[in-house]
């Protein structure tokens, strides 16, 4: 048997964190084994839906390297889900509900207030011929609710164990709206069925529709595939995703500098026994990947787990790699080999490079504020600059000349000197730098500082 997946987001938002990780879970698995992605648009919402979020799905998805083996979109396959509706109706499994939201809220409430669950009552299932006739000729038109068998829906999830869900405890699903639109529930069964889905991969959140919709595929005549809910993404501090982050899209990640593999490193180790650590390929983490390494607890979502694994992938780039993305920044075109290797280790992203290529390569700085004692430590320093061409030794003959003259050592010493050349407190080494931007730079900065 091949196994096939499928990713399923609705176009109607960007890709944020938590479906990239639903995505991924999805791709490693059946990577892992030789399987087969699929991309499944889920546009049933017509209204909600958009070309544009549709578009950024697939293009976050290729940035990520996530490619789909298949692809297509609901909204093609409404033929499909009218027939299946039919197949149902004609089973007695499907049935016209014509309370307004007004009534069934009201019903709830006095549900509630009875101590009991608020499911819905069938009370559709005991209107005759002509009730619903005369209900229809007030107006209303109904809506479809898929009537449940009331036993246990089960199955062994892959990452959860032994499921049971009593379906007495939960309403009959609305399959189709009054406006003759399909909510999800049923579109998706149908689609994985006509697809030949093997996994159903997904946030746990869809775990109660699970119950019902093992019995959508069993009305349908289909086995269910099997199935799969991760527990979700909370934030390092251990309360649910943060706004901010929950709805951090691959987008922000991508204009942030982020790389597509320190991404995906994290998220497909979080909630996994495995150390979350960076990796150089898509093919190396789905050969790592397995269910059973997966926990029930919800996974912890770090930005500080980010930005390491970030700066540990960008610390190992090579210049020939990271050049062109240099070349969009400001300055960029003149970063050498020799700028790269001083100022990597220094970088959390690669965009962050911009701040070191103005210090080398760009014109005047603002300058430190610098005490008059400073000041005139920068002018006796600037006296003993030596006069030839910098090399690598310059620093540190330059320096040892100043301590000679002025004194001073450690910090005192280098700090000053370190931010009328560089405008930083801390950065690449000194010697490095200073060849860098060159004596006559380091001349100009010097004299600026102590005039
Ligand atoms: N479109 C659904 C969602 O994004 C898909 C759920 C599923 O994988 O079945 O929640």
């Amino acid at each position: 048997m091949t196994v096939k997946v499928r990713f399923a987001p609705s176009p109607t938002g960007k890709l944020h964190v938590g479906n990239i990780r639903t995505a991924l879970v999805n791709w490693l698995f059946a990577k892992g084994q030789d399987g087969v992605f699929v991309l499944r648009i889920d546009d049933t919402d017509l209204e909600r839906s958009t070309k544009e979020n549709e578009d950024g799905i697939r293009q976050d998805l290729s940035w990520l390297g996530m490619t789909w083996d298949e692809t297509f979109k609901q909204s093609e396959k409404f033929d499909r889900y009218t027939a299946a509706a039919e197949e149902l109706k004609a089973k007695g499994l499907l049935y016209p509900c014509y309370e307004t939201a007004e009534e069934l809220e009201r019903r709830k409430k006095i549900a509630l207030s009875r101590g009991k669950p608020p499911v819905y009552d069938r009370a559709a299932l005991e209107l005759t011929d002509a009730q619903r006739k005369a209900l229809e000729a007030e107006g209303r038109k109904p809506h479809w609710r898929f009537k449940l068998s009331g036993g246990r829906a089960e199955w062994l999830d892959l990452v959860r164990g032994q499921q049971s869900i009593d379906t007495s405890s939960v309403s009959d699903p609305v399959l189709i709206r009054e406006d003759g639109s399909f909510l999800y529930t049923m579109p998706s069964v149908v689609d994985d069925i006509d697809a030949k889905i093997t996994h159903v991969i997904r946030g746990e959140d869809h775990v109660t529709n699970s119950g019902a919709q093992i019995e959508i595929f069993l009305a349908l005549g289909a086995n269910p595939p099997e199935m799969a809910h991760m527990p979700l993404l909370i934030g390092a501090d251990g309360q649910g995703l943060s706004k901010r982050l929950g709805s951090l899209s691959a987008q922000e990640l991508r204009n942030s500098g982020f790389e597509p593999l320190a991404i995906l490193s994290l998220l497909a180790k979080l909630g996994t026994s495995d150390p979350v650590e960076a990796r150089d390929s898509l093919q190396q983490l789905a050969m790592e990947f397995s269910f059973t390494k997966m926990g029930r607890a919800p996974a912890r979502f770090d930005e500080n787990e980010l930005n390491g694994l970030n700066a540990h992938i960008v610390h190992a780039m090579d210049f020939a790699i990271v050049q062109p993305r240099l070349a969009k920044l400001a300055y960029g075109d003149k970063a050498t080999p020799e700028f790269w290797d001083a100022i990597r280790k220094n970088l959390v992203t690669v965009p962050d490079a911009a701040l070191w290529l103005t210090i080398v390569y760009g014109g005047g700085l603002t300058g430190p504020d610098l005490s008059d004692e400073d000041k005139a430590f920068i002018g006796e320093a600037a006296k003993v600059f030596p006069a030839d061409d910098v090399t690598l030794d310059t620093w540190k003959t330059w320096t040892d000349a100043v301590k000679t003259k002025t004194g001073r050592k450690g910090k005192q010493l280098f700090m000053p000197l370190r931010l009328v050349l560089t405008d930083q407190e801390h950065g690449p080494e000194m010697d490095r730098m200073l060849m860098l931007i060159g004596a006559d730079k380091a001349r100009d900065r010097l004299a600026q500082a102590a005039p």
